[in-house]
């Protein structure tokens, strides 16, 4: 046993496993021809529409996902756009957390190709490895996992090991390996953050963990702890399984406070999905949605709404925390907004939807998300998803 191993004895370690361009990844698998060509998935490939995945051929060109899909086409005009078919990613995405449930019982679900594992000390590197295989082989599909003691450095393992491979990233190589890189590499720190500190003369991790907390409150305020451990590669968030979980949240803290009431939507559209999405992969419906909403001078209010009956809708998710923000939301502007949903139901109440058979529940599916871009607009989607997935720029 090396001193490195001795150190972390007793911890246990975390796994994040990402699908690599899943969506193309797939088609790519179904359809032998579209093999080593540029493929780009887009939700709707309107004119309006956004890139959701694109294979690594495509992004030699330069395209990249939650770019337009207009823009795609100008890059890269001999890529293969196609629609995309949310059904079979659903069914694939199932097989591999089924396929990930053979190693441990420990899942946190977050997104359609990602998950957390929680495993025992020691073994991370190993079952990585397993899993690595056994997705190549069973479902002939890759996956990047980032092996590590924390969520946080487990996310940045897997960035730096992209694509197809296992990679580990501990506490103790945190100076030498995560110091010298630019901060954009650090997981939830927006384009605003980063120009924000690049004005103070902070532009790797490295100097934001030298610099004085004092100064780093003065400009992130109450969030300034979190992104300063962040920079050590310090994270106590634990691992929310959904077969232990009260509630699922989803929080969004902004650098440059929101004053347009049409993004705080944007937001929430995007936050009503993830926990939809989360509540369906783990076959649960909530009866309460409740959101949170901090205002410019920090303070914060909680309000809370029970439904008639479980869901697990991202409409109803929605249009439910839209009504207690006209009815709560105060002055302009915001700093952070919370979605969460709670009082857990499995099952014992059967809506019609329930009732449907499996391909009409998927077009159910399909239908709310394209409901929920039709009624608020492709423009808010998008908006969002700038907001949320920081590689384009955007002025906050
Ligand atoms: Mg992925």
């Amino acid at each position: 046993m090396t001193d490195r191993q001795k150190r972390r004895e007793g911890v246990p370690e975390i796994l994040l496993c990402d699908l690599d361009a899943f969506f193309a990844a797939v088609e790519q698998r179904d359809r032998p021809e579209y093999r080593g060509k540029p493929v780009v998935v887009g939700g709707s490939l309107s004119a309006r529409g956004v890139v959701s995945t694109c294979s690594y051929e495509a992004r030699k060109f330069g395209v990249r996902s939650a770019m337009p899909v207009q823009r795609a086409r100008q890059l890269c005009p001999e890529a293969i756009f196609l629609p995309g078919d949310m059904a079979k990613y659903r069914r694939v995405s199932k097989e591999i957390f089924a396929l990930y449930g053979r190693f441990t019982p420990e899942i946190e679900v977050v997104s359609i190709d990602e998950a957390y594992l929680g495993l025992p000390a020691g073994e991370g590197l190993a079952v990585a490895s397993r899993i690595h295989r056994a997705v190549r082989e069973e479902l002939s599909l890759s996956v990047t996992i980032g092996v590590s003691v924390n969520k946080l450095l487990a996310k940045i393992a897997s960035e730096l090991a992209k694509p197809d491979r296992v990679g580990a990233l501990w506490p103790e190589e945190v100076a030498a390996v995560l110091w010298p890189r630019p901060l954009e590499l650090l997981p939830g720190l927006g384009p605003v953050s980063v120009q924000k500190l690049n004005r103070i003369g902070i532009s790797t991790i490295g100097q934001l963990a030298a610099a004085p907390l004092e100064l780093l409150k003065k400009y992130f305020g109450r969030t300034a702890p979190a992104l300063w451990q962040s920079a050590r590669g310090i994270d106590n968030r634990p691992l929310e399984l959904l077969s232990e979980a009260k509630s699922l949240s989803e929080e969004r803290t902004f650098a440059a406070d929101l004053a347009a009431e049409e993004v705080v939507r944007a937001v929430l559209i995007s936050q009503a999905e993830s926990l939809g999405y989360r509540l369906r992969s783990g076959g649960l419906r909530a009866r309460k949605v409740s959101i949170k909403l901090r205002y410019a001078d920090f303070s914060t209010i909680t309000r809370e709404q029970t439904l008639p009956a479980p869901t697990d809708s991202d409409l109803e998710i929605y249009e439910t925390a839209v009504r207690l923000f006209d009815a709560h939301k105060g002055t302009p502007p915001w700093r952070l907004i919370g979605l969460r949903v709670a009082g857990f139901a499995t099952g014992e109440q059967l809506s019609i939807f329930d009732a449907l058979p499996a391909e009409k529940k998927e077009k159910e599916l399909q239908r709310t998300r394209d409901l929920l871009r039709e009624k608020y607009g492709g423009a808010v989607v998008y908006r969002a998803r700038r907001l949320l997935k920081p590689p384009p720029r955007d002025k906050g």
